[in-house]
């Protein structure tokens, strides 16, 4: 996938750790050492300083995100790796919707990149769909719409309940997201960028998305922009994936689409993703949560959590890098050497030494040059 626009790095990154619950602590450890294998044969200096925010600490503690806590990530660190959160033992997941919404928010991490490429043939569910046809970005705006929490219940609990949850578009917010979306395309000279929204019934939400969306393509006519209502995007994508290049679109309808495109390019096990606000201090996770049915076993897929890490990398500046996990993750599909979830039978941390031992090979090393 082309180049996430980056925090300009020198060759040293301070990068904050937070694994996280369920399988988000199981995988975010492989995919570390993977870094360090890959920037140990590259030449790059990666400080890792773990938090361990999640389900346990707010039980034990009664903590979410600690105080200060916004501040110190924006600070003195350049990215942060971050696993999953979700617990069954928490009420609604309070804790997780405080840390990772929270963080989402008070950085102002307005762009949730979430790229959806087909590494091996065999991983897609479409018929007759090779790597070369599944290989796109989605543009989620992430902070906004109806994330933002908005919203209340009244007469609870009687026949009479009314609940409103409010979509929260400002001119800012939609603007910049798009203008992002177009830029991401001219810089990585991708011809297609598609704008979806539901603006025929979302009247005035959407309405906005429509008249800021007219107005910033006028500034990219070397691009060919289109609209799709996400309903037809969703029928369109499964249809012929091969139409779209860069997809931009709302908090909600990023969320469920990348989701979808996750699946056309072999699950949530291996689904990267981005929260970037352009030069500052971002977040990058994997698209999957924390697995709670599979937790504790061993067998989480690390390869999303290693993705991550290579748009991580990617946004510090350091392309050989990243290209270099992503071609040992090639490799490891290559070869089947992978999880349950994708056919193999490998565990999670052999999974992981099977890429470190890889990418410390001298041939290797060579790419990074
Ligand atoms: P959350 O509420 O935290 O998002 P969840 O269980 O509802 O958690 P996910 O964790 O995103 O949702 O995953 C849904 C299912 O996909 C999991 O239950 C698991 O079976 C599978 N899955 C997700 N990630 C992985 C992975 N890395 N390796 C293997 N299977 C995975």
């Amino acid at each position: 996938m082309p180049g996430i626009p980056m925090r300009s790095g020198g060759s040293k990154a301070r990068i904050a750790v937070i694994p996280g619950d369920g399988i988000g602590a199981e995988v975010t450890p492989q995919a570390v050492r993977v870094l360090k294998a890959v920037c140990a044969s590259g030449n790059r200096a990666l400080e890792f300083v773990e938090f361990d925010w999640g389900a346990d600490k707010y039980l034990r503690e009664g903590v979410t995100l600690p105080p200060g806590a916004v501040e110190l990530l924006r600070d003195e660190y350049d990215a942060i790796l971050f696993g999953a959160l979700g617990d069954p033992r928490v009420p609604l997941n309070q804790h997780a919707a405080d840390i990772l919404l929270g963080l989402r928010f008070k950085l102002d991490l307005y762009v949730n990149a979430r790229p959806v490429e087909l590494l091996h043939d065999r991983l897609t569910p479409l018929r007759d769909r090779t790597e070369k046809d599944i290989r796109l970005i989605v543009f989620r705006e992430n902070t906004e719409g109806l994330y933002v929490g908005v919203g209340g219940v009244f007469k609870q609990g009687t026949p009479d309940e009314i609940a409103v949850q409010e979509d929260v578009n400002s001119r800012k917010g939609v603007e910049r997201i798009i203008r992002y979306a177009f830029e991401y395309a001219r810089q990585n000279r991708l011809k297609r960028l598609c704008m979806s929204d539901k603006s025929n019934a979302m009247t005035f939400a959407h309405g906005l998305w429509q008249r800021v969306f007219k107005e910033v393509r006028q500034e990219y006519t070397d691009i060919d922009s289109r609209h799709l209502y996400i309903d037809t995007l969703a029928m369109e994508i499964i249809r012929d994936p091969r139409q779209f290049d860069v997809i931009v679109t709302c908090n909600l309808f990023g969320d469920i689409i990348s989701d979808l495109g996750a699946q056309l390019a072999g699950g949530l096990g291996l689904a990267p993703s981005g929260n970037i606000h352009p030069g500052k201090t971002s977040l990058f996770e994997p698209v999957h949560g924390s697995a709670p049915n599979i937790a504790g076993k061993g067998i989480a897929n690390p390869l999303g959590s290693v993705l991550t890490s290579a748009m991580l990398v990617e946004f510090l500046g350091w392309k050989p890098q990243a290209a270099a996990i992503r071609a040992a993750v090639r490799a490891a599909l290559r070869e089947n050497y992978v999880t349950p979830d994708l056919g193999g039978n490998r565990s999670t941390v052999e999974v992981a030494d099977w890429l470190v031992q890889l990418v410390g090979k001298a041939d290797f090393a060579e790419q990074l040059k």
